[in-house]
């Protein structure tokens, strides 16, 4: 028999929750590890806009908002296609100014990668972000702190459990929700470091779904435009998103959404 969670975690009696986030790395993620002379591979994020524009059809034919985590950088370089994206209605966060690893900074250093990804965000959509992503989820113990100084909200880093997390490393301020993300709902895993099929990949996650729709969870995708925005992972996506409507039971909502609603529950 199926065990049904009571009461359930989320609105409207929804037993799930699923938060569609997508990394806009540009061309800057990949250059901060791979070698310059690597070009082969360098070349493959020239797709990025592409694979956002994509994105942004996939989402639009749902009806749905997912959240597009913004490197300063590419927003600087490109901010029509920002500015397009915050239009139809999607959640805009900070990545980091150029997908530099924030761990390797000092303090001052990331609290001025966050300031100035934020200022820039900010002047192009012409309101600030709420939330946060690290970029390659190597943060440290001052990447938190600075980012609930900056009076943020959520971060989408710490895969601590299947339901957000209130984070408070500085118990002084309000505490950050944390949405756990998972190596596992990242698709540069699947289709980066291995060559897996759309099918597998979508297979895999409708197994993680059914399971957090039993237990009442939430899961957080990370897709990156040049990955999964190119032909077939993205049917793969969009087949996966057709079978998370389908249940109808499932909240699909941007991550700043889902944090308020968790600290309204967990705070109030
Ligand atoms: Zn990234």
């Amino acid at each position: 028999m199926e065990r049904y969670p009571t009461p359930s975690n989320w609105p409207a009696n929804h037993r799930a929750a699923l938060c569609i986030s997508f990394d806009v790395d540009g061309v800057y993620g990949e250059r901060n590890y791979r070698d310059p002379s690597d070009t082969y591979w360098l070349s493959q994020t020239e797709y990025d806009r592409a694979g956002v524009e994509r994105s942004l059809r996939i989402m639009a034919d749902f009806d749905l908002q997912a959240t597009y985590c913004w490197v300063g950088q590419v927003a600087v370089d490109d901010p029509d296609t920002l500015r397009r994206a915050a239009a139809e209605g999607h959640e805009i966060a900070l990545h980091t100014w150029d997908h530099r690893y924030l761990h390797t900074m000092s303090e001052v250093e990331q609290r001025d990668d966050f300031l100035r990804t934020r200022e820039a965000l900010e002047r192009i959509m012409g309101h600030a972000p709420t939330g946060h992503k690290t970029g390659g989820w190597r943060y440290n113990e001052a990447t938190h702190r600075i980012a609930q100084e900056l009076g943020l909200e959520w971060i989408m880093d710490i895969p601590n459990g299947d339901l957000p997390s209130l984070e408070q490393p500085d118990p002084l301020l309000p505490p950050l929700v944390n949405l756990p993300p998972s190596w596992l709902w990242d698709d540069y895993n699947w289709y980066v470091d291995n060559i897996a099929s759309p099918n597998q990949v979508a297979n895999a996650w409708q197994d993680d779904l059914d399971q957090l729709r039993e237990d009442g969870g939430l899961m957080s995708l990370t897709l990156h435009p040049f990955v999964t925005g190119r032909p077939g992972p993205a049917r793969g996506l969009a087949r996966f998103i057709d079978y998370a409507v389908s249940l109808g039971d499932i909240w699909i909502a941007p991550a700043g959404q889902i944090a308020r609603w968790w600290r309204e529950r967990a705070i109030g």
